[in-house]
């Protein structure tokens, strides 16, 4: 066979969430990241026997919030069940999930379909000491049982994502989501927004369902689109090869490239899932979808739509100030004290402000909001020229103030008419009679080194269309 356009990726991803509630999902240990270890436990968390879980109210409100801002069929009654496994970080030899009925099922986030979420404990946290064990030459892994009995929300998409890079670009949308939520810290690195994808492939225009299988645990949204990326080239390679995709469990190391097998079909898991007999039923009262409604913020994907339709920002600045919200919050702040060219002042935002300050939050440079509508102000009032805006805006981000006194201070002021202008094009006229000559000769294309010249001299202050017209007048043209 040939080339890899006759296939097509389908994903679908698997995201678990840590809420930030302040204690643990069934029990009154406090969260604490990055806390000496196992100094947050107690009976319950560590599975002692005897011991009763209770259900966290605030993560139940959390996974309301979620599942309302991915838009999701609540469920009026959703149970816990046991997921039987048997590993170090799960003390009670079961992880207390949801199974049949989660709190939330389907929904849609931007243009992937959500198949459910629900809440679940995360695991405890296994460390592994290479080398430094006790047993003599071996190697080590101790457990800190902090993390265990964190709530977690498991968010479940239907396979509709299509290539790695919108893998990625959705899970930005969802972190963001979820961050304005402030449901949880959605930090991959640390581990309180982890990612797995599920991943096959068809021949382009199938409907059918390839074999899947599952990268597990990527943390980082990079390592997300090149882990998937090498996995659906692997997956065509083998399949063009004559070879046949297994269903397993994958993992991508991101140092090499590589991607190595975890389990395979045969060695699945069987949870062997059971009801949780210890807990009652999450049972939605009116006042629960209340409280959760009533502090939703604006999300992301609502905010970038009030951006285009009211204020007729194109789609990409409008999503770039959605995602970044601390831009947008700039913007808009700006945008009431001078609204009247909303994408003029977007972009002197987004290009030439980001540019200057990076990933820093603008409301903490030295760049007010009203000074950026100022200048811009300035700019549709021809009172300065682009070079010169950004002279100002270097000033200001260096050391604050007012555009309208940065330019009569450093005399940044467009030269309009006047004879300071004229003598100018006349001396870039003088520099350059090779371009003169084209000029005569009624090629207009030979102004630009002449304009390049009266900017140089001007600091960017001279306005071009009255620059064009000197050089005419001069030329006799
Ligand atoms: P499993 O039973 O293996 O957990 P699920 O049906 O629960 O599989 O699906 C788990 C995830 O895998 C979901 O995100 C789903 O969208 C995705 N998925 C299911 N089938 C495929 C497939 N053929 N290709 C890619 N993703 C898939
Ligand atoms: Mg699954
Ligand atoms: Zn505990």
């Amino acid at each position: 066979m040939s080339s890899g356009a006759a296939w097509e990726p389908v994903i679908g991803l698997e995201i678990h969430v840590q809420l930030k509630t302040r204690t643990k999902m069934f029990c009154g240990c406090e969260l604490s990241f990055g806390d000496p270890p196992n100094t947050h436990t107690c009976a319950v968390c560590l599975g002692l026997p005897g011991a009763l879980p209770v259900v966290n109210a605030q993560a139940i409100h959390y996974a309301l919030m979620v599942g309302m801002a991915l838009d999701c069929e609540l469920a009026p009654r959703s149970i816990f069940h046991r997921k039987n496994y048997f590993y170090p970080d799960l003390p009670k030899g079961y992880q207390i999930s949801q199974y049949d009925i989660p709190i939330c099922g389907p929904g849609r986030l931007g243009d992937v379909r959500i198949h459910r979420a629900h809440l679940e404990e995360d695991a405890a946290k296994l460390v592994h000491v290479g080398g430094s064990g006790r047993i003599q030459g071996a190697s080590e892994s101790v457990v800190d049982f902090n993390r265990g009995g964190t709530p977690l929300v498991e968010i479940v998409t239907e396979p509709d994502v299509a290539s790695a890079a919108q893998a990625r670009e959705w899970l930005t949308l969802l972190r963001t989501t979820l961050r304005q939520l402030g449901v949880s810290d959605v930090n991959m690195e640390e581990g309180s927004l982890r990612c797995d994808a599920n991943v096959s492939i068809r021949p382009v225009g199938s409907d059918a369902l390839g074999t899947k299988t599952e990268l597990k645990n990527m943390n980082s949204f990079r390592f997300l689109e090149r882990g998937v990326d090498a996995e659906i080239a692997r997956q065509i390679a083998l399949v063009e090869s004559g070879g046949e995709v297994e269903q397993e469990t994958l993992h991508y190391d991101p140092a090499t490239g590589t991607i190595s097998s975890l389990r395979s079909k045969e060695e699945a898991h069987d949870y062997r899932y059971f009801p949780e007999p210890d807990l009652v039923p999450i049972v939605l009262e009116e006042r629960m979808l209340e409280a959760a409604r009533a502090v939703l913020p604006e999300l992301p994907a609502q905010r970038a739509e009030r951006y285009e339709r009211e204020l007729g920002l194109s789609a990409d600045s409008a999503r770039l100030f959605a995602f970044r919200s601390e831009l947008g919050d700039y913007f808009e702040a700006a945008a009431a004290v001078d609204g009247e060219q909303p994408q003029v002042l977007a972009n002197w935002i987004s290009g030439e402000l980001v540019a200057r300050i990076g990933d820093a939050d603008p409301a903490s440079s030295q760049v007010t909001p009203a000074a950026i509508a100022e200048l811009v102000g300035l700019l549709r009032a021809r009172a300065i020229q682009q070079g010169a805006a950004k002279q100002v805006l270097d000033v200001l981000v260096a050391e604050g103030g007012e555009p309208a006194a940065i330019v009569e201070a450093q005399g940044l002021g467009a030269l309009g008419g006047g004879d300071e202008l004229a003598e100018v094009v006349s001396r870039a006229l003088a520099s350059d009679p090779a371009a003169v000559e084209k000029l005569r000769a009624g090629n207009m294309r030979a102004i630009g080194p002449i304009v390049g010249f009266v900017m140089r001299e001007t600091k960017g202050r001279a306005d071009g269309g009255e620059v064009n017209r000197l050089v005419r007048e001069q030329l006799g043209l």
